[in-house]
């Protein structure tokens, strides 16, 4: 008897290209993209830049890289950023932010922004303050579990940055979750921001790869930043053409990726050591706390891996969970029979 695969939920960046997205990377059509000459990037430049209904788009070698590109193109060193806790360009991206940028992130609420907290973390313009020149929302929320950024919402905190001239950027990473899931088209949540990213590598299943969206000028800028990094790839269609592929067959399927993560909410919900509002799951990531008294997240972590669920510890007793495309009915049941055993 072989043993199954571990069901592999830490992260949905896991995920490996398809047969089908492999053959159609195989058939790429490229050219120096530094040139601006690989039909392969340009069409998907295209193709994003019209799902969301915007001007033009740049694709750039990471979400890590997106956001740093985001920052430089907006700000100036000394400029004052304000952004949701616990945000990706603030927690997970190795302190470049000051490090490459110079700005400093102020970071206010539970993660997703509200136009309250943003005006009450605006500055007087006063000398002594760093100026607020970029209002930073990330959608949906990583480190609050997959949670979306209601429209309405970011509506409110679009109308605030411009009455108070402040730009407006979205870490879109899995926007694309947060469009399935609410049946709101993109071109709904690109109008409501200044620019945007979204990652490919994430739940679209892509093997790298993210792209910034925004007005034609701004991306322009944005260029030459891409450039700066070292993020300027020449014939890089032949990972375009993932992004094409991805675009095409794998947005609609978030929602089975997100009815599974209901799933295993609802029955890790049920267990007596966990604390899982059901409300908190609304897209394909799960995260829950484990009764002190019974064991830590790196114990749960731990057993678990030992016994083919591979799951992720974000806190002293917060684990989280992620489903994605490699991850069927049969994994969900696993993954349920496993939490369960360990923590009834
Ligand atoms: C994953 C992620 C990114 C980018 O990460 P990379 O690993 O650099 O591609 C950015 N923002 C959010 C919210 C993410 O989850």
């Amino acid at each position: 008897m072989t043993a199954l695969p571990p069901v592999d939920l830490r992260s949905d960046t896991l995920t490996r290209p398809t047969p089908a997205m492999r053959q159609a990377m195989l058939e790429a059509e490229v050219g120096d993209d530094v040139f601006g000459e690989d039909p392969t990037v340009n069409a998907l430049q295209e193709r994003v830049a019209a799902l969301f209904g915007r001007e033009a788009a740049l694709f750039v070698p990471s979400g890590t890289m997106a956001n740093q590109i985001a920052l430089k193109t907006w700000c100036r060193p000394g400029d004052d950023v304000v952004a949701g806790e616990g945000s990706h360009v603030w927690y997970y991206e190795a302190g470049a932010a000051g490090a490459l940028s110079g700005v400093q992130i102020s970071l206010v609420g539970d993660g997703l922004l509200t136009a309250a907290q943003l005006q009450a973390a605006l500055k007087p313009d006063n000398h002594q303050y760093a100026p607020t020149t970029l209002a930073w929302v990330e959608n949906t929320h990583n480190r609050s579990g997959g949670r979306i950024l209601p429209l309405a919402q970011l509506q409110e905190v679009q109308q605030l940055c411009r009455q108070r001239g402040v730009h407006l950027h979205m870490d879109g990473a899995r926007l694309l979750n947060a469009a399935v899931a609410t049946q709101i088209a993109p071109a709904a949540w690109g109008g409501a921001v200044d620019a945007l990213s979204i990652c490919l590598s994430k739940g679209l299943g892509c093997p790298v790869g993210s792209v910034l969206v925004g007005d034609r000028d701004w991306i322009w800028r944005a260029h030459r930043f891409r450039k700066m990094l070292g993020g300027a790839m020449r014939q890089a269609g032949i990972l375009a053409a993932a992004g094409l592929y991805a675009l095409e067959h794998h947005v609609e399927r978030l929602a089975e990726d997100h009815r599974r993560a209901q799933a295993f909410a609802e029955a890790a919900a049920a267990l007596p050591a966990v604390t899982l509002g059901l409300d908190t799951v609304q897209t394909n990531i799960v995260a829950f706390a484990i009764d002190p008294a019974r064991m830590s997240a790196d114990t749960f972590v731990a057993q678990a891996a030992a016994r083919g669920l591979l799951s992720y510890a974000i806190g002293p007793q917060r684990v989280r969970l992620v489903f994605h495309l490699e991850i069927d009915d049969d994994g969900l049941q696993r993954a349920v029979d496993l939490t369960r055993a360990l923590l009834s």
